[in-house]
């Protein structure tokens, strides 16, 4: 029987996780049927790994793009799968052999099961003599591609090539966390480091427009659209800003700080009732006037769950990058009528808690978080 082609899941991480490990990889194997919908492929669990059987080459590329945007993945690799025995791991072998472009090839083979009447050095041996009937080279020194081969008790798995995959933790497997999502660079790129700790989003979007459709229609459901790329049919809160704005008038210097506090505030708000326990900003230090220390002590002001910035560290040309490599960079700059836009071009950059808890008081702030989402919409973030 000829080989056939499938891919081998890693799970990585997973590992470390003891006790646990049965339910993370079950939030795993949730996660990648969800990401694979649409794909024609049959799927079987194994102790340490998955492996999909495609039902044809096309899905096979379909669902190798897919899976490097899953998190909780360390490797995959397409591999042949045929018989543990010397004649089929040489057919095997010889196909992966002509995928190759760049030579020498290196062979390496490990058996899990010992079983058979012969050894890795055995299989070494006859796939280099295949490779030297071919005229290729075969060697440990300075080789430039490899084959390994991977022998069970039941099956033997060729492949050529192994994919990196995002690492982390499946998206559920720490829970659910509310992303304050704006139409700029950091948040989306703050919504991904979440995802990568296994935190389950929920976005909550706070918009400068007169109703909350037109705030969906907008460029932020095609951030979300794709975020959708590593976490499926996640779920966006759109909260009108114009309570806030008319409450906020005579803040003056303080309305950026005190935006921040309702942004929080009604985050907080919808974490309670989506079971989320954690809170995440794009927010870095002293990247803007608005982001010092006493500001972020401020901001937070009252609130009980954790306030996480993943950004932190990072320098705003790192953010770029990032945000490029996962896929927001162009969506993030396109023009937007964002809410901070709106507001005072000088913010103070110290604000003592005790003068804005006043601030905060004044306002009227918890009455205005709590209308504003009484009229705030919650949406499917599934994209356009
Ligand atoms: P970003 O690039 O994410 O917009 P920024 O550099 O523009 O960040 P700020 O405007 O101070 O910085 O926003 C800091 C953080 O506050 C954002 O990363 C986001 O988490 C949150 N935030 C800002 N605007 C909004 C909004 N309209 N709706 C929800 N959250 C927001
Ligand atoms: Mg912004």
């Amino acid at each position: 029987m000829p080989s056939e082609k499938v891919i081998i899941v890693h799970f990585g991480e997973l590992w470390l996780r003891g006790r646990n490990r049965g339910s993370y990889i079950k939030i795993l194997k949730k996660r990648m049927i969800e990401q694979l919908e649409g794909e024609a492929f049959r799927l079987e669990s194994l102790y340490d790994r998955f492996l999909i059987r495609p039902d044809s080459e096309e899905s096979l590329e379909g669902i190798k793009s897919r899976l490097s945007s899953l998190f909780g993945i360390s490797t995959f690799e397409v591999s042949y799968e045929t018989e543990p025995n010397l004649e089929s791991i040489k057919e095997a072998a010889g196909r992966a052999m002509d995928e190759l472009a760049d030579f020498p090839v290196r062979i390496n083979s490990h058996r899990s099961h010992k079983g058979f009447d012969f050894t890795s050095i055995d299989i070494i041996k006859e796939i280099v003599a295949l490779a030297e009937s071919r005229g290729i080279d075969a060697s440990n020194h300075g080789y430039k591609s490899n084959i390994y081969v991977s022998v069970t008790k039941e099956k033997a798995y060729i492949t050529n090539k192994k994919e990196r995959g995002l690492g982390g933790l499946p998206v559920g497997s720490s829970g659910k966390g509310v992303v304050l999502l704006s139409g700029g660079i950091d948040s989306p790129v703050a919504a991904w480091y979440a995802m990568k700790r296994g935190v389950d989003p929920i976005y909550v979007h706070v918009h400068a427009f007169s109703n909350n459709k037109d705030a969906y229609d907008s460029k932020i459901l095609n951030i979300l659209d794709i975020l959708s790329k590593y976490r499926k049919n996640s779920i966006v809160y759109l909260v009108p800003s114009h309570l806030f704005q008319m409450a906020a008038l005579k803040s003056g210097r303080y309305e950026l700080v005190l935006l921040k506090s309702f942004m929080l505030g009604a985050a907080e708000k919808i974490a309670d009732k989506e079971n989320a326990e954690l809170i995440f900003t794009g927010e870095s230090l002293g990247q803007v006037a608005s982001q010092t220390a006493s500001n972020l002590r401020s901001e937070q002001l009252g609130i009980k769950l954790p306030v996480l910035r993943p950004l932190v560290g990072f320098d705003k040309e790192e953010i770029i990058k990032i945000a490029r490599a996962i896929g927001t960079y162009e969506e993030s700059v396109k023009e937007y009528k964002d809410v901070c836009s709106i507001n005072s071009r000088n913010p103070k950059t110290h604000t003592s808690p005790e003068k804005l808890k006043e601030v905060i008081k004044s306002t009227g702030m918890r009455k205005i978080i709590s209308q504003s989402l009484k009229i705030s919409s919650r949406e499917s973030a599934r994209g356009k």
